[in-house]
This record gives structure tokens, C-alpha cells and sequence, in this order.
């Protein structure tokens, strides 16, 4: 088999394609913290590309409470049993090896490619280790919402955990759509080569007619975005919104600048930002540091990826929940949580005017640019290391630029507020 070179392992690993890299890659940051489930987003999506006949359980858009809910149900878990069962003990991180290019370190355990030779279906080896959900695991993509986990209880302990002062209990909301994968597992799957990544920005798509709804691809998306439809027998998956990134719109885009997708236009707390990343040929990101996506993830580090260890490259990423139990977040974000909450708890004043340009803008921000104001307050914060710092609070002003360099964004760190005058005060 191929070897690819996954920057999110920090190591090269087998792959049944070569790699080829698109020029820009979709890509898009979720804040967990803000999200406030009110899935918007989700019916932004559905009632945009998934309302027909046959596409009834399809959300390629969903937010699931962790860590019970999960659409379909118990996707990760599954997943992260088979592999621990194909590889006992081995799904390890060696923080040691850190470096700027690495910045996870390596992973020395298997990847669902790497671990699918170690398993047999009924058909012989697969390229993909992974499996199919039942119909009735589709059925509830949001089963479990707000349900909340708490430490084992004793007998007679009922409601203790959820009391003031302190809650006990945790849960919170993951945001998902395709990850737009560098090394689809859909795609690896294939065996009809129905599903292609695009040169253009590394859109991941199916070919509708070369498809023959074999449902590999649903078996092996170790994230179970491709979904198969009874109706047209063939699968689907989220197409990115394609149409908006290509800026192919004259009503919204007269001027041709690639828009947000609708899940992320559409959302109410702000807690997503979307853009298109610039590649080099050998897969490595550009280097473009006033790029508000390439400041977050690959200068701070404080969004992640999801589930790494899958070894598909996923290409969303996400600020973890400041409140969840450290070994879970890990599990689910690698090796990178405690560098990224740290930093998130207490923001610099460069983050905290990039953290502003979340759902700023309709346009894709491709640029960034910061302009100092003066000194507003300060407060002591505790990092959830213990450690007390100092918080001081500029008033500083972030701008965002489209694709064309126009100012699209301006905002102050400091909501302004405006008095009314006397002839519009409310009349009741
Ligand atoms: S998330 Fe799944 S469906 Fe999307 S590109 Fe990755 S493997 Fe394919
Ligand atoms: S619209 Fe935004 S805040 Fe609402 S559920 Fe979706 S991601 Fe969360």
C-alpha cells in the first residue's frame, strides 16, 4: 500500500491511494463552548439539501450531546472498540516527539487503514476498518440530547450530582458535518471509484451516476457522514455547499467571493468560523499567518481535529469544551486538549480578536488584520492547571478580508452601545 504523510499523526502511514493535493482545502473551526444546541444549523442543511423522499434519516448536518448521544448511535464508540480490539493496548501518542510540524507529536498506534489489515469480513480483508449501522441506529440522531454524565453514584446518592453549589455532572454539544477528509475513508472504500476529492478546494463528493449503492463508503467514513438512500439506491453525503464556495451565486456573491456554508451562516451562537486553506503540492498548509483558520489551528493549536487516531485527516476542527473530564477530551481530540483549553480559558489579545470573526461575516474570511486600541480592564483568571494569570482587555479592532481583499468584517472587542433619543423610546 501507498505511504501519505499525515500531519496530524506526525508520521507517514498506508493509504491505497498516492496523495494529490487539492490547491485549497475546506476546512472549518467549531467552538464547542458556545454552542447552545439549537440546531439551526442542522435544519439550515436539511431543509436546503436533504428534504426529499428517501432522505428521511439524512442529516448531513448534526449536533449530538456527548457523551451518550451520537448519530447513529454510539458511532465512536463502536469504532474505537474495533480498534482497540484490532490493536489491545497500542492507540498511544508519543508526546515526546513534539516539533511546530508535529505539533501532536506521533502516534504509534493503528489507523483504521492500517488497522483493517488485521481484520477479516466475511468478503476477505477490507481497505477500511469500520462498520454499517443498522436502520434502527439511524433512526434517533438525537437520542440522549442533554443527558448528562455524571461520577458513579452510590446507592441513596439520587440527585446529589447535579446540586449547587457544584455541578458534578457534564456534558456537551458536538457540531458535525463531513470532514472533507485529506485521506477519505469513503473514498479508499470505493470500490466503483464513485467518490472523488476535488483539485479546486478538496471537496469530497460522490458521482451519483458511478455509484451503485454499495454502501462501502457508510461503512468505512469512520465519522458515518456518507449515508446511503433507499429511494434513489445509491449514498449521498454533504457536499460542502459546494455552489457557495465557488461564489457561483450572483444574487449573494455578484463579485464571484466564495460564501460560508448554510449550516454555518445560519449559526446562532456564533460558535463557527469556515474557510479554505491554501495547500502546497506536498500537502503541507501554506504558511499564511494572518489566515484566521491557519491561526487557529496550525499557529495556536487551539482548535483540534476530531478523532486523529482515525487517520483520515479530517479537515474540521474544534476548540474543546473547557469543562469536560481531560482523559475523555483527549480520547476524542488527541494529544493537543490541555495546550488548547489553556490558552482558550485565557485568551491573549491576538486570540481574542481572531475568537471575534466567528460568524462575522457571510463572505469566506481569507484574511486578517488587528488594530491596537487602548487598555479597558483586566481581571485574574485560574487556569484549570491551578496557575492564577493576569487577563488584560484591549479594546482592540479586528478586520476580515474576502477573497478579493475587500473589508468585510470590523468589529471591536468592546460591544459598542448606542443611547436612543428621546423620540423613539418605547411608546407602551
Ligand atoms: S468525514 Fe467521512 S464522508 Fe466525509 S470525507 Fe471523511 S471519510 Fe468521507
Ligand atoms: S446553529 Fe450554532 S449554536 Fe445552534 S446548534 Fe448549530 S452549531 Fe450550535
Amino acid at each position: 500500500m501507498p505511504k501519505v504523510y499525515n500531519w496530524q499523526l506526525g508520521r507517514e502511514m498506508e493509504y491505497p491511494y498516492e496523495s494529490a493535493h487539492p490547491d485549497w482545502q475546506f476546512a472549518f473551526v467549531f467552538n464547542i463552548n458556545r454552542c447552545i444546541a439549537c440546531q439551526t444549523c442542522t435544519m439550515a442543511c436539511k431543509s436546503t439539501w436533504t428534504f426529499s423522499v428517501g432522505q428521511e434519516h439524512m442529516w448531513w448536518n448534526n449536533v449530538e450531546t456527548k457523551p451518550y448521544g451520537g448519530y447513529p448511535q454510539n458511532w465512536d464508540v463502536k469504532l474505537l472498540g474495533m480498534v482497540e480490539e484490532a490493536n489491545p493496548g497500542g492507540q498511544t501518542w508519543d508526546a515526546a516527539q513534539k516539533t511546530p510540524d508535529r505539533p501532536f507529536g506521533v502516534f504509534k498506534g493503528m489507523t483504521v487503514f492500517e488497522a483493517a489489515k488485521r481484520t477479516y469480513s466475511p468478503e476477505g480483508p477490507s481497505r477500511v476498518l469500520g462498520y454499517l449501522p443498522t436502520d434502527a441506529e439511524w433512526q434517533s440522531p438525537n437520542i440522549h440530547e442533554e443527558t448528562a454524565a455524571g461520577r458513579t453514584m452510590q446507592k441513596g446518592e439520587w440527585g446529589r450530582s447535579a446540586q449547587l453549589p457544584e455541578h458534578n455532572v457534564w456534558f456537551f454539544y458536538l457540531q458535525r458535518i463531513c470532514n472533507h477528509c485529506t485521506y477519505p475513508a469513503c473514498l479508499a472504500a470505493c470500490p466503483r471509484q464513485a467518490i472523488y476529492k476535488r483539485e479546486e478546494d478538496g471537496i469530497v463528493l460522490i458521482d451519483q451516476q458511478r455509484c451503485r449503492g454499495y454502501r462501502k463508503c457508510v461503512e468505512a467514513c469512520p465519522y458515518k457522514k456518507s449515508m446511503y438512500r433507499p429511494t434513489t439506491k445509491v449514498s449521498e453525503k454533504c457536499i460542502a455547499c459546494f455552489p457557495r464556495i465557488e461564489g457561483r451565486d450572483p444574487d449573494l456573491t455578484p463579485d464571484g467571493v466564495p460564501l460560508e456554508t448554510r449550516c454555518m451562516s445560519a449559526c446562532v451562537g456564533k460558535i463557527r468560523l469556515q474557510g479554505l486553506v491554501k495547500k502546497s503540492k506536498d500537502g503541507n498548509w501554506a504558511n499564511i499567518p494572518d489566515n484566521p483558520l491557519h491561526f487557529l489551528i496550525r499557529e495556536r493549536q487551539v482548535a483540534l481535529p476530531l478523532y486523529p487516531q482515525f487517520g483520515t485527516e479530517p479537515n474540521g476542527f474544534y476548540i474543546p469544551p473547557r469543562w469536560a473530564p481531560r482523559p475523555y477530551l483527549v480520547q476524542m481530540f488527541g494529544p493537543g486538549v490541555d495546550k488548547s483549553v489553556e490558552q482558550y480559558v485565557c485568551p491573549d489579545r491576538e486570540l481574542l480578536a481572531v475568537l471575534q470573526l466567528f460568524r462575522a461575516s457571510r463572505q469566506i474570511i481569507f484574511q486578517f488584520k488587528i488594530e491596537k486600541g487602548p487598555k479597558v480592564g483586566e481581571s485574574e483568571v485560574t487556569l484549570p492547571s491551578g496557575v492564577k494569570k493576569t487577563q488584560e482587555i484591549f479594546n482592540d479592532t479586528v478586520l476580515g478580508y474576502d477573497k478579493n481583499g475587500t473589508e468585510v468584517v470590523r468589529l471591536t472587542i468592546e460591544e459598542p452601545t448606542f443611547e436612543r433619543s428621546k423620540e423613539h423610546v418605547n411608546s407602551i
